[in-house]
């Protein structure tokens, strides 16, 4: 398995993700896209809204960040979406209670004390208040991970929501959210989408795009952030339908993970044990980080919940009048709700290798290798001349300038080519174009694969439906 911070040093390195605003000393729970990141990014935001969209049942739309604060009283955000804080008095430091506690459990785990353990996840699974958390700590003294302090505070309820103001004055009548979920984003649209698009019951909408959530504690890379994407679909069914919807769902999203080339011992489904107030079923998607297993998608049943929230708040009926049955109803929802770079951040983690080759003189060396899927690769080919003169360079140019109308490459000349097809491996491009003396002579250019190495020579001209061909 390999280490968090390789994938991280990595990406780095190599333009995927950067610390946001490093040269200030970094943002807390931000990062930036850099210049593969955002290929990969988009590459995969792209596959999820074809395989979503792409079809008869499910629209899109591009909801605004910013929306009316009622929605977030409607959909219980005000009320509910609180985290349980605790700030260690010697320290100073602040933690999320319920992770504090997980996280002692793990420690004890590893260190064998099984019975205590087990008895600590019995507490944690019959909380009810916050009180409960505050007395589990001080019974089994947890102590704070970086300076084993035991003085802690309180527990209190902290709000998630990101506060801003619209027009000039600060105060509470303009007040709104950063928009905490997309989800709600659907449900207020859910009347104008059915009848602009003429949808029948069932049907979904999906959307892609920003949330934003003021984490107690963000960590581990890209997995908890403060800004971040999610990539939602809700699908409105007939109540009494949402099990069989449900079940579908939730294979379909595990097939597309499955489809994008993450192994599949890495996956697997965790049921909750605890529903959310708005939930009659829920699942996560959960993949085998460095650091353990952690959600990368939820699908949750939620009834009809919000669109009955909706028209309590609003006023307005959310409603599906079925003409064939002369029924009227409020549809029940089925949702999944998977996290862009939670996604990104399992991507890179399961394509990344580590082999041990013999290079052009019999050597053994190691070959680091991102063996991401074709079409999901940051950069689809590069482009080698295998010598900077006798014409060369100048067909190579030709060339990459004609690929680059269908796909996003690179051109490359500096150092031997042995080198060269490790820069490339190493950030998962997956063919190589090399253009050697023969090609001079005939047109012809060898491809090499990046996970199999082998190599193909074709002519010049047949370059762009070569790829084509692979990467479908
Ligand atoms: P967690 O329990 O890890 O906080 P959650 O159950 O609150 O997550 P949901 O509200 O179901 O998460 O959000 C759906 C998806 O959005 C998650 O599966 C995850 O991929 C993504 N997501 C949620 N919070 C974050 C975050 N802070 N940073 C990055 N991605 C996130």
């Amino acid at each position: 398995m390999i280490k968090l911070d390789t994938v991280i040093s990595l990406a780095k390195r190599r333009g995927f993700i950067f610390q946001s605003s490093e040269i200030y000393g970094g943002l807390n729970g931000c990062w930036d896209y850099g210049p593969l990141g955002v290929e990969l990014l988009k590459n995969i935001k792209e596959s999820w809204w074809k395989s979503m969209t792409y079809r008869d049942d499910i629209e899109g739309i591009d909801a605004s960040i910013l929306m009316h604060p009622r929605t977030w009283e409607a959909s219980g955000h005000v009320g509910q979406f609180t985290d349980p804080m605790i700030d260690n008095l010697t320290s100073k430091g602040r933690y999320r209670a319920d992770n504090l506690i997980e996280e002692y459990i793990d420690k004890l785990k590893k260190k064998n004390h099984t019975d205590k353990a087990a008895e600590l996840e019995i507490r944690l699974q019959s909380v009810k208040e916050l009180s409960d958390y505050y007395n589990i700590i001080i019974d089994f003294q947890i102590p704070d991970p970086v300076s084993g302090s035991t003085e802690w505070t309180e527990v209190r309820n902290f709000n998630l929501m990101f506060k801003t103001f619209i027009g000039p004055l600060e105060e509470s009548s303009s007040m709104v959210y950063l928009r905490p979920e997309t989800a709600q984003g659907i449900y207020v649209n859910f009347k104008n989408v059915m009848e602009s698009s003429r949808q029948k019951v069932p049907f979904g909408i999906a959307q892609i795009g920003k949330a934003f959530r003021n984490e107690i504690n963000t960590k581990n890379f890209l997995f908890r952030t403060r800004e971040f994407e999610q990539m939602e679909m809700q699908y409105f069914v007939k109540p009494g339908s949402e099990f069989e919807w449900y079940d579908y769902w939730k294979n379909q999203r595990m097939e597309w993970y499955l489809n994008m080339g993450i192994n599949k011992e890495n996956l697997k489904f965790k049921d909750h044990d605890k529903l959310a107030h708005y939930a009659n079923k829920a699942v996560d998607i959960e993949y085998q980080f460095p650091f353990g297993w952690g959600e990368i998608e939820g699908i949750h049943s939620r009834t009809d919940f919000d669109l009955k929230a909706h028209t309590q708040f609003s006023g307005k009926k959310l409603e599906y009048v079925d003409t064939v049955n002369q029924e009227r109803y409020t549809p029940y929802v089925i949702e999944t709700s998977g996290g862009v770079s939670r996604g990104l951040m399992a991507f890179l983690c399961d394509a990344y290798n580590e082999e041990d080759v013999t290079d052009d003189n019999g050597k053994s060396e190691k070959r680091v290798v991102i063996k991401f899927k074709h079409s999901v690769a940051p950069m689809t080919a590069a482009v080698l001349p295998l010598v900077n003169k006798d014409g060369m360079p100048e067909l190579a140019e030709k060339i990459y300038k004609n690929l680059q109308r269908n796909f996003k490459v690179t051109y490359d000349t500096s150092g031997a080519i042995g080198r060269r097809y490790r820069r490339n491996d190493e950030i998962g491009t997956p063919f190589c174009i090399t253009i050697d003396g023969q090609s001079v002579e005939d047109g012809t250019v060898t491809v090499r694969e990046r996970d199999t190495m082998a190599q193909d020579r074709i002519s010049n001209d047949k370059i762009d439906n070569y790829i084509f061909d692979k990467i479908r």
